[in-house]
């Protein structure tokens, strides 16, 4: 990959294709196509199919496909699995049909077993059951990965999985009942903050763990294991902040200023107990994570509160 190759970022306006534009065009790669609001529909076979013939993209990130909180996949499994899908297939397909120099996909931690021994290893993949919360999304990345290394297998296609650890930061989903964990409390701690509210009810019981790795950070790691990995194994994108929820929400209620009681809601589910991953073969590559924690949920909540809010303030505004 050099400064003139044409780079496709599939899901460019979503959190990890966002980070991973920014981070392309930083270290000087600019002739990005297909960025938004220019992209194709992923979910039509045509639309994707045209967009490789007019486009050529020599280099392409699957960062797409739609994702969401505990509570989005126990909401919308059937879109979450469908789209995921339909979107890997067409990219993964035309990326094949028209000869990219090297895709990489991005599947999910979810997709490990639910009790998969920790930190978690590429081995572990397959090896038992997935966690009931997530299993249609976590079942649909698991298949981009098996597609991935099918088209390897069978046409020496040049196409690499990474697994990346839970992400968050700028362009992220903050609604308050579909996201994450990280933009679902920096939203509820802000509002509780601003309207002076007692308690926030965290979900689930505070113990499960997770493994957090800034957007900026991931979007980084992609575009080493673009340039330095090759292989039919998928590699983990670890190395992040590990932390049990109950802490993870303290270090969210330190950064938004949110001095009420923490409780926990324990008729919420916790999803999987733990899901750190084993960094080691991307360690021994030569990359680690270089945003202190503290720092990343800084600028995110910066971003937040310049981006959303505003945005909010200014539609309020109008309604009125
Ligand atoms: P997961 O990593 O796929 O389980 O997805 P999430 O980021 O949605 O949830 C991680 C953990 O945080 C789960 O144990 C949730 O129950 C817990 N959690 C606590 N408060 C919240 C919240 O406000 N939003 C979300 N999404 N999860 C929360």
């Amino acid at each position: 990959m050099n400064e003139t190759s044409r780079i496709y970022v599939a899901g460019g306006d979503a959190l990890i294709g966002a980070a991973l534009r920014e981070r392309l065009r930083a270290n000087g790669y600019t002739n990005l196509v297909g960025e938004p609001p220019g992209e194709p529909d992923l979910a039509c076979p045509w639309q994707v199919e045209d967009f490789f013939a007019a486009e050529r993209p020599e280099y392409v990130f699957v960062a797409a496909g739609p994702s969401g909180g505990i509570r989005a996949n126990q909401s919308y499994p059937a879109r979450l699995m469908r789209d995921n899908l339909l979107m890997t297939v067409h990219v993964v397909h035309a990326a094949h049909h028209h000869g990219v120099s090297k895709l990489l996909y991005l599947a999910s931690s979810c997709s490990y077993p639910r009790l998969a021994p920790q930190p978690m290893r590429v081995a572990s993949l397959m090896t038992g059951p997935l966690e009931p919360t997530n299993e249609a999304y976590a079942m649909a990345k698991l298949a981009g990965l098996v597609l991935c290394q099918a088209y390897r297998r069978q046409y020496g296609a040049p196409f690499i999985t990474a697994i990346p650890a839970n992400a968050f930061g700028p362009h992220d989903d903050f609604s308050a009942e579909d996201s994450h964990v990280i933009p679902g409390l920096v939203r509820r701690f802000h509002e509780a903050r601003c309207c002076g509210q007692a308690e926030v009810r965290i979900w689930g019981s505070g113990s499960p763990r997770r493994e957090f790795l800034y957007s900026r950070d991931l979007a980084d790691a992609c575009l080493f294991v673009m340039r330095n990995y090759d292989g039919d194994k998928p590699i983990n994108l670890g190395g992040g902040q590990e932390l049990s929820i109950a802490d993870t929400a303290s270090a969210i209620a330190a950064v938004v200023g949110y001095r009420g009681r923490l409780s926990f809601d324990t008729s919420r589910p916790d999803g999987m107990p733990l899901k750190g991953l084993d960094a080691q073969p991307l360690r021994k590559l030569g990359w680690t994570p270089s945003t202190p924690f503290r720092t990343a949920l800084a600028e995110t909540y910066d971003w937040f509160l310049r981006n959303i809010v505003t945005q909010e303030n200014r539609d309020a505004r109008k309604a009125v």
